[in-house]
């Protein structure tokens, strides 16, 4: 015999995110066990660690609860409901109540706020938790800058940045928190400016660090939620970890050319990132968006959607997107969601996790230190200068350019083009008699290419250092930069 059981909101997202199942049974004690035999992860909220029904929640069935009537075993009919309904329905517990009763708003910020208050999901309560908030942002670029100025803007208590970067001109197209002005200026102190200028309520903290292995922990610490707005494989894979090991929501977005991702990671209630990729592809594979581009508009709309739903999970409000993946094709209009599953054998979240500290991501992930990178005999190297004093010479070299056609249209030292990605059916075309030296825009595509031909045979191959970027910075300025 079934019943219809019905889930509360907060306890959803471990039911199979349905407002009612049907649960075999016989008694309301049988319901409960068969419920969360299916539902695992709801067993720790019914349950107390003695195998008790937790103080907190209340079973109903029908309209009566189950106290005044024969407890968990409570006899059913096929005909009865069993109703979850938690006492602390959002979550909140008394000292949370407590604590938001000693937090004011100001006349000036009642009237700020006036569009949220009147909104009963957020409401005095709710704005109150939005100022005792502190949400730290990993980076203040394309993502960072909607997501900073849409928390700023809704009163979020204190943003941390991590950032260690300048403005340049280059940022511009999307990282809407710069300005024109601001090029050349530290990252973190045009973002302050532009968050102060917002909302001056707003706790600003700047780290002009780039996240590691031995800081991350200590600057996650103290913070709420963690948003990750990285455009790399090792930091996407130390903000995770790093949140996992601290217990700690990662709001996480990304970005691609005209593709989008966002979800919510918090391994509490759902999967991590390595739950959905256990191991980052081979480095060179997935291009950064300094090398694959991307529209300027579209990490406006996933920092916005990282924005709103670290907003929500504040609030304690509606659905968070935790295990599910939404996907935007900028280019079709769609919107498509995927549901994700923690996998049992993740490595830091999973049933028998093997990580238990932060690691090394960039070995992690494939990628060589700088430093060997720079002093590597494998790949040899040459100077934009040299390249300048062997062009005035008019020494013989083939100079080969590995970017893509759209970046040569660009700018061009007059190389034969042949991208990257073109070089294994197209190598037939380099001249095998003479010294290559290659050069792509900063100098990672063009060493991957040197590494390719030198294996293919090739024996006097250069990797110009720096590409066309050190070139046009050293050597002829009136270059265009991109
Ligand atoms: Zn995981």
């Amino acid at each position: 015999m079934a019943v219809k059981v019905f889930i509360p909101t907060p306890l959803r997202p471990y039911a199979g995110r349905q407002s009612t199942v049907e649960i075999e049974g016989g008694t309301v004690g049988e319901v409960l066990n068969n419920l969360t035999a299916r539902y695992q992860q709801l067993h720790q909220h019914l349950y107390s660690e003695q195998g008790s029904l937790r103080s907190y929640v209340n079973i109903y069935v029908n309209d009566s609860d189950i106290r005044y009537l024969s407890k968990e075993n409570t006899k059913l009919k096929d005909t009865d409901s069993v109703s979850i309904i938690p006492s602390i329905a959002g979550g909140i517990d008394m000292a949370e109540i407590e604590a938001l009763e000693e937090v004011h708003l100001s006349k000036e910020e009642i009237l700020r706020y006036s569009r949220h208050l009147i909104i009963p999901e957020v409401g005095l309560k709710g704005q109150k938790k939005l100022k005792t908030a502190s949400v730290l942002m990993i980076g203040a670029g394309g993502l960072g800058s909607p997501l900073a100025l849409y928390l700023a803007a809704a009163g979020i208590g204190k943003i941390g940045i991590v950032d260690f970067d300048v403005v340049d001109e280059s940022n511009l197209q999307r990282q809407i928190i710069h300005s024109t002005s601001d090029v050349g200026k530290s990252k973190l102190e045009s973002a302050r400016a532009s968050i102060e200028g917002i909302n001056p309520n707003v706790i600003v903290e700047t780290y002009p660090v780039r996240l590691s292995s031995e800081n991350a922990l200590d600057l996650m610490k103290d913070y709420d939620i963690v948003a990750d707005g990285t455009d790399n494989f090792p930091t996407r894979y130390l903000v995770n970890d790093a949140c996992v090991l601290l217990d700690k929501p990662n709001v996480y977005g990304s970005i691609f050319r005209f593709d989008g991702q966002v979800t919510v990671f918090d391994a509490k209630l759902g999967p991590c990132y390595r739950c959905l990729y256990p191991a980052p592809p081979p480095p060179g594979l997935v291009p950064s968006c300094a090398e694959g581009g991307v529209l300027g508009v579209l990490p406006g709309i996933i920092g916005t959607l990282q924005a709103l739903e670290t907003i929500k999970l504040i609030l304690e409000e509606g659905e968070p997107l935790i295990g599910r993946l939404v996907l935007f094709d900028a280019l079709k209009f769609s919107f498509r969601e995927f549901t994700l599953h923690k996998n049992p054998d993740c490595p830091i979240c999973g049933l028998n996790p093997s990580i238990h500290k932060l690691i090394d991501y960039e070995e992690f992930c494939g990628i060589e230190p700088v430093v060997k990178q720079k002093y590597d005999f494998d790949t040899p190297e040459i100077t934009v200068e040299e390249l300048k004093r062997r062009i005035d010479k008019c020494d013989d070299f083939y100079l080969l350019d590995v970017r893509e056609p759209n970046e040569y249209e660009i700018a061009n030292l007059g190389g034969h083009l042949i991208p990257v990605s073109e070089l294994t059916e197209r190598v037939l075309e380099i001249d095998p008699y003479k010294e290559i030296i290659v050069h792509c825009k900063t100098g990672v595509r063009s060493a991957k290419a040197v590494r390719f031909l030198q294996k293919a045979g090739f024996l006097k191959v250069k990797n110009l250092a720096g590409g066309i970027e050190a070139w046009t910075q050293r050597i002829d300025p009136s270059l265009p930069r991109y």
